[in-house]
Parts: structure tokens; C-alpha cells; sequence
């Protein structure tokens, strides 16, 4: 690994530009892998920028393609660049690249989903929870299609201290689809509030950093796209288990039209659930005919805490999933309409026995 070096000295020498890479191994976007490049090497410079320092810093990039966004991470200066790609047609390129910063950038030929960024870094980097963030960053342009599961999947690791973030606080900066970009950042009571603004806020201060459009990728996607950085919390705001957060709020969001209560009452078996709904609003002092979009994260802070209290005076509450029974009604409605239908099959045999 390189030892601390003037940032002058860790910038990348001439090379072909990201498009003639493009042309010299003949790549084309693959739609099934989201494939949008960016080429503009100032937008992608603006990415890194927003990411914080990267002067000697360890790196993890997403998706790195034919490799814009990983030249300007590499002339910021980090001196361990990870990237992981799932497209083997990028490999060479992107090993041009690494002939070209001697021994700072290390490529992986997998997939984000299920690579183990734990394992990826020195655990001598890691930083106390609690202390700043450790000198390591994630950054990707992602595909769109993997950007929301990898994000849920991210917010869990950074509840439970796992993956990328064994190392402590790591920040990451990433690309989304602008719609996600405004739901990950929406505040209270705007339209845009959703299931994923309370899923990383309560984690993280997120920021929205900028917006990047359509126009500016190769092939150009249908939507614009947003910039978001994500600082895990010290504490995060909301404490409890992430599988109970993520219940209630999922539940409190599925009708987002109508009142809070509504949605809420799903946490409960059917025939108990107004009367459960009603104990739990009121131990969370949280006015039931809100809507799910006028809730603060404190507001959700007290309804996990009350459902929490009382999934442990009645430990089968936890357990219960109204989509669960959902299933079960309907196999029960259909296996006794097929009883009902052999029945009847079989009373017809009998008569014309
Ligand atoms: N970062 C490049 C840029 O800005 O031009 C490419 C961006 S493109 C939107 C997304 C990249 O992620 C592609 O190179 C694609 O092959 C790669 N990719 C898609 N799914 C992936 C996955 N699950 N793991 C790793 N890379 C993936």
C-alpha cells in the first residue's frame, strides 16, 4: 500500500480518454446491468469532492464500469482503492488503470450484493464507533436496479455495526434514480416522505448533495439522477432492533393516504387490532389521525418503543405478519373451494351411480 504522498505525486499520468476506452474494447451499456456511464471527468470529480477528504484515503467503489468516477477518486489522492465490478468486459480496462497508479488500486470481479467489504480493508483502519469516521469511503455511480436493495441492505449493516461498517462510521456517497435520491432526504410532511426517509435518517444524517441530469450519462437514462451522502449516527435515533423498526414502519406507510392508524393496526392479528393499535398510540403519545408522512422520527421513535413493549408482554406479537395470514385466508379460501368442487364432483359420481 502506498505510504503518504504530496496529492501532485498521486495524480494519474496521461491516459486515453474514458470514451476512447469505451471504443478500444468496444463496450456498449448492457441495459440488464443498468448500465449508464458518466464521462465527464468534472462531474465525477464533483462526486468525490462530496465525499470528503480522500487525500491517502482507503476506498471502496461501486460498479466502477470503464472507470470515470475511478480516475477522479484516484487524482483526489486515496491510496487503496477497491472497486468491485460484476461486468468481467471492464476488467482490462480497469486494470489499465491500475498499471497506471502502481499498487493503489486493488479489482474485484463480483457482485456488491454479496461481496464481503468487511473483509476487504486492514482492520487496523477501523475507528471506535463512537470517534470520527474511519478513513475509509464508499462511492459508486450505482445501477439502479441493485441501488435501493443495496441500501436497505447497508442501513442494516450500519444498525448492527456489520459489513463496511466494522471499520465504524464509514460514509458513503452514492447515485440514485432522483426520485429515491428526494424519498432517502425527505423531510417531514413533504410529499416525497416515505418508508426509506425514515429507514436512513433515523441511522444517518443524509444529505443531499446535487442533482445530475439525465443527459449528462452515456446512454442517457430516463430520469435525472441525485448524489447522496450518508454519515452514519453515534446513536442512531431510534433504538431498536432494525427488523422491528423496519416492521413498523413498512406498516405505517402502507396506506399513505390515510390516518397513521390505519396502516399501524396491521402490526396486530385482526380480531385484536383496534383495541392493541389504541394502547400503543396512547404509550407513544402520538396522535393516531396523523398521516404516515406528517410523522417525525421521534413520533416513530415512541411507537417502536410502545410496540416493543408490547411484543414483550405478548411475545407472539413480534412474530405476527398480517401479510402472513393474508396468505393463509386465501390457501384456506381455495383449498375449500376445492373441496367444495371434489364434493361436488363427487355427489354428482354418486348420483348418476
Ligand atoms: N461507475 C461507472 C460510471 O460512472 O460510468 C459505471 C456506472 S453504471 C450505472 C453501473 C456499473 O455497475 C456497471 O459497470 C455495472 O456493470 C456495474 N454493476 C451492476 N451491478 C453490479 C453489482 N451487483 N455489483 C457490482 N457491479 C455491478
Amino acid at each position: 500500500m502506498a505510504a503518504s504522498r504530496t496529492l501532485s505525486s498521486l495524480r494519474l499520468p496521461p491516459l486515453p480518454t474514458v470514451g476512447e476506452l469505451l471504443k478500444l474494447y468496444r463496450l456498449r451499456a448492457k441495459k440488464q446491468l443498468s448500465q449508464n456511464f458518466l464521462l465527464d471527468l468534472k462531474l465525477t470529480d464533483k462526486i468525490v469532492r462530496r465525499a470528503g477528504d480522500m487525500k491517502n484515503a482507503h476506498v471502496c467503489e461501486v460498479g466502477p464500469g470503464p472507470g470515470g468516477l475511478t480516475r477522479s477518486i484516484l487524482n483526489a489522492g486515496a491510496t487503496d482503492l477497491l472497486v468491485v465490478e460484476k461486468d468481467s468486459r471492464f476488467i482490462p480496462g480497469l486494470k489499465m488503470l491500475s498499471e497506471a497508479a502502481p499498487g493503489r488500486v486493488r479489482i474485484v470481479h463480483g457482485d456488491i450484493l454479496t461481496y464481503r467489504v468487511d473483509r476487504g480493508f486492514p482492520a487496523s483502519i477501523s475507528k471506535p464507533w463512537e470517534e470520527e469516521p474511519p478513513n475509509l469511503h464508499i462511492i459508486g455511480n450505482l445501477p439502479f436496479s441493485v441501488s435501493t436493495p443495496l441500501i436497505i441492505k447497508w442501513l442494516e449493516d450500519i444498525a448492527n455495526k456489520t459489513g463496511p461498517f466494522s471499520y465504524g462510521r464509514t460514509q458513503l456517497t452514492l447515485t440514485f434514480q432522483k426520485e429515491v435520491a428526494e424519498r432517502l432526504t425527505a423531510s417531514t410532511g413533504s410529499r416525497q416522505r416515505s418508508r426509506l426517509s425514515i429507514m436512513s435518517q433515523y441511522l444517518c444524517t443524509v444529505h443531499s448533495c446535487f442533482t445530475i441530469p439525465g443527459r449528462a450519462f452515456i446512454p442517457k437514462p430516463e430520469v435525472d439522477v441525485g448524489v447522496v451522502h450518508f454519515t452514519p449516527l453515534v446513536t442512531p435515533q431510534i433504538q431498536q432492533p432494525f427488523k422491528l423498526v423496519e416492521k413498523v414502519v413498512r406498516n405505517a406507510f402502507q396506506f399513505r393516504k390515510k390516518y397513521c392508524h390505519k396502516g399501524l393496526e396491521k402490526l396486530f392479528p385482526e380480531s385484536r387490532c383496534v383495541e392493541l393499535t389504541e394502547e400503543m398510540m396512547e404509550t407513544a403519545d402520538v396522535d393516531p389521525l396523523l398521516r404516515p408522512t406528517q410523522l417525525t422520527i421521534p413520533n416513530f421513535r415512541a411507537i417502536a418503543n410502545a410496540y416493543a413493549q408490547l411484543c414483550t408482554r405478548e411475545p407472539d406479537l413480534l412474530g405476527y405478519d398480517y401479510r402472513d395470514a393474508l396468505r393463509l385466508k386465501h390457501l384456506n379460501r381455495e383449498s375449500s373451494s376445492q373441496t367444495q368442487a371434489l364434493m361436488d364432483v363427487s355427489e354428482g359420481r354418486e348420483s348418476h351411480l
